[in-house]
């Protein structure tokens, strides 16, 4: 079921801000977790960087996912928002003292680690409170995914996780410390993945670590974590609403040799929420250059980020003309020469106060909204408000 915009309601709301279609969202979550619970022992976890709005958060909440979390500042933002620390993980390569106490106290499942003097600071912290943290080593696969080089995180360059040589050196340090326990490995390729064969190729380095550790080790971990990074269709929201959940899990099905009794753990943040949200903004001018017209929005790139800093695609809709198309750049009004939507793209010809819907918004959009030139911060709209 496509999107649906209540145009009549937002005439009388203040611009720009997030809309949040809940029938959409809840839609796409229950299919998630219908697909991932084909198969015994497949659990997904929300990545919560992708949209913490409180009250999407709940809605998640109420679906039975658990959590991926990169802060403390997510940890806390998954329990408030209802979801038991024990579906709880927490990645990230920088995490400090205070975060890492923060989820010991809380109890949360799993520490994603990163790196040596990491698993040592968590040791150090577990012994104080005088309790077991369980931590699934993060494992840098080497496998590069086919998407924008600032969100790949899977190769030996970026810094993300540990590599391959020195796994024997981190594995050995976990079991001499007695206040961590190691129950897993994990993995995260990278982000806006729509082709398989990177997850087919994510199973084989997973596949051969897993002999290796067995051959060499006699070690069988019960937990896989094989991250997120699945993508949408930025050109067709429309079309493709919902994710191909079924295709994703029947991927990792069909590629991962699992050993008797494990259980695989998947942290999807964008394809849960992406296409449920879209940035609403009205048409500030509409201004004719020597070479150009432009549409001038009331919302920038400090609402809305993805284009300015990934050369991010987002389909531009009028809400309120149906006229045949002119050829327009989408702007913002921030003083930045990189505030722009997009170039050159048919829209219908636009007026001065339009209501514009700049699609798929609703992962990373509000979430790394900022508030440069003193701008406000986005509100959001659900569309149960309406
Ligand atoms: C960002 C992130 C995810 C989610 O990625 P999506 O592309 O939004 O699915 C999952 N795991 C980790 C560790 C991440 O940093």
């Amino acid at each position: 079921m496509a999107m649906k915009f209540p145009v009549e309601a937002f005439s009388s709301i203040e611009t720009p801000f997030y809309y949040y279609d809940v029938d959409l969202l809840k839609e796409t979550l229950a299919a998630a977790q219908r697909e991932a619970a084909r198969y015994e022992g497949f659990h997904v976890h929300y990545a919560i960087k992708a949209n913490f709005n409180p009250r999407l958060l709940q809605i998640v909440a109420e679906s039975g996912m658990g959590a991926d979390c990169v802060s403390g500042g997510e940890v806390r933002a998954a329990l408030d928002a209802g979801i038991p620390a024990e579906k709880v993980v927490f990645a990230g390569v920088g995490k400090t003292d205070k975060e890492i106490a923060l989820a010991l106290d809380a109890g949360i499942f799993c520490f994603n680690v990163e790196s040596l003097p990491e698993v040592e600071a968590i040791e150090h912290l577990a012994a104080q409170r005088g309790v077991v943290a369980q931590v699934a080593v993060r494992i840098n696969p080497n496998v590069g995914a086919h998407t924008h080089s600032n969100i790949t995180t899977g190769l030996a360059e970026n810094k993300f996780g540990i590599n391959y040589e020195q796994i024997d050196e981190v594995i050995d340090l976990i079991c001499s410390m007695p206040h961590i326990k190691l129950v897993g490995m994990h993995f995260h390729i990278g982000s806006q993945i729509l082709v398989m064969d990177d997850f087919i190729a994510l199973c084989g380095r997973i596949n051969e670590l897993q002999e290796l550790l067995h051959e060499t080790r006699g070690l069988v971990l019960p937990h896989i974590n094989v991250g997120g990074g699945l993508g949408i269709r930025y050109d067709a929201p429309d079309k493709y609403p919902v994710p191909d959940f079924d295709l994703y899990f029947a991927t990792y099905a069909n590629n991962l040799k699992l050993y008797p009794g494990q259980q695989v753990h998947f942290e999807l943040g964008r394809s849960i929420v992406a296409q449920c949200g879209a940035l609403i903004a009205r048409a500030t001018y509409v201004k004719k250059g020597t070479c150009k017209q432009f549409i001038i929005l009331d919302a920038g790139m400090n609402d809305l980020v993805r284009p300015a800093l990934y050369d991010a695609y987002h389909r531009i809709e009028n809400l309120t003309s149906q006229k045949p198309d002119g050829v327009y750049d989408v702007v913002g009004p921030v003083c930045e020469s990189s505030d722009v939507f997009c170039k050159d793209r048919r829209i219908p010809e636009t007026q001065r106060g339009d209501i514009m819907a700049i699609r798929s918004a609703g992962a990373y959009g509000e979430a790394m909204a900022f508030g440069y030139n003193c701008r406000e911060i986005p509100k959001a709209v659900f569309s149960t408000e309406l």
